[in-house]
């Protein structure tokens, strides 16, 4: 048997790359992964073994290494079947701008969070900082401030000016990574920056499957900087499952971190007293924004959920 790295699937057959080999693969009728029902049992970024078959220009996926994370959607608002966008992926990146157009920290807060569910190392870029004032400047210092001081990697971008392109290179080195972000951001930019013999047309990596949001669009593994970034058509950022207010605090790091000192230990840190995590907001050591934000996905209904996350 031999090793290889779904790097595309069509949902019946899947390119895979096995040291510097692209084969063609197929897998059997019954083929079911044991941990729950998923509409593609093989996802773009599974290590799979896999034998070729006799006479044949294809080989047949025997097996799957358990992966070491994944990200996945519900194929539609009302199934209980999921689709894995994604699998082992080393890092996820959030494209974030202040202005053209603006993203909101609670959008990037709920996506820190999605990721710290996933288990998957978040680091944020801020693209566009040519575009950006005095104030503007300001401004964006803070949030960084905030975001690096409760842990996470943190890289000022400009793509048209080349600025802070070799920091993203060097994260990316070797590692696999997904590429989140509003609509405009400049993902595609930077892409064709790093790779430029993909020759994505700008634009198109967010929107040239939007009109399929509930039909199942599958993930791409495109070669950049030493790496792999996955593209995932159509969806803008990962959400938060269903299940995640039961443990929201353990996906706010700082948050997590606090609560070791709270008086109960199933403290939701809102109404219980000898709390420490509100006596940390109270005391500046937790940001306050970040706080809100923990308090409003706490508070977000169910269909809202349903809305947001499963684009
Ligand atoms: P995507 O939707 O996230 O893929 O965004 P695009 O890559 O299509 O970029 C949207 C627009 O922003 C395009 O017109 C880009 O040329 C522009 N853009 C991308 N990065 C930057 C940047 O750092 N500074 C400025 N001024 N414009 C940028
Ligand atoms: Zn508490």
């Amino acid at each position: 048997m031999k090793q290889g790295v779904v790097i595309k699937s069509t949902g019946s057959n899947y390119l895979l790359q096995s040291g510097a080999d692209r084969i063609l693969c197929k897998i059997r009728g019954k083929f079911r992964t044991k941990e729950f029902m998923t509409t593609n049992p093989v996802a773009v970024g599974d290590i799979v073994y896999f034998t070729m078959q006799k006479d044949e220009d294809f080989g047949i996926i025997s097996k799957i290494k358990e992966r070491k994370n994944f990200l996945v959607r519900k194929s539609t608002n009302l199934s209980r079947q999921t689709h894995i966008i994604a699998a082992n992926i080393d890092y996820a990146f959030l494209m974030i701008t202040l202005i053209q157009p603006k993203t909101y920290l609670m959008f990037v807060d709920r996506w820190l969070a999605a990721c710290e569910n996933s288990n998957i190392v978040p680091v944020l870029l801020f693209n566009k900082i040519d575009l950006y004032n005095a104030e503007l400047s300001k401004k964006l210092e803070s949030i960084i401030n905030m975001y690096a001081d409760i842990g996470y990697k943190c890289i000022k971008m400009s793509v048209p000016n080349n600025l802070g392109i070799d920091e993203v290179k060097d994260t990316i080195s070797a590692k696999v990574v997904v590429l989140s972000g509003n609509s405009g951001v400049g993902k595609s930019s930077l892409i064709n920056r790093l790779n430029p013999d993909l020759d994505l047309k700008t634009g198109e990596i967010s929107e040239f499957h939007e009109q399929g949001k509930h039909t199942t669009t599958f993930a791409e593994m495109f070669p950049i900087a030493g790496g792999f970034i996955i593209d995932t058509p159509g969806i803008k950022g990962f959400g938060l499952d269903e299940t995640i207010k039961e443990h929201l605090g353990d996906c706010f790091i700082e948050i997590k971190a606090a609560a070791e000192k709270c008086k109960f230990n199933n403290c939701t840190h809102t109404h219980e007293p000898e709390c420490a995590v509100k006596q940390a907001v109270k005391s500046g050591k937790i940001h306050s924004e970040r706080y809100r934000n923990y308090i409003a996905i706490l508070n977000e209904n169910d269909a809202k959920y349903r809305q947001d996350n499963y684009l």
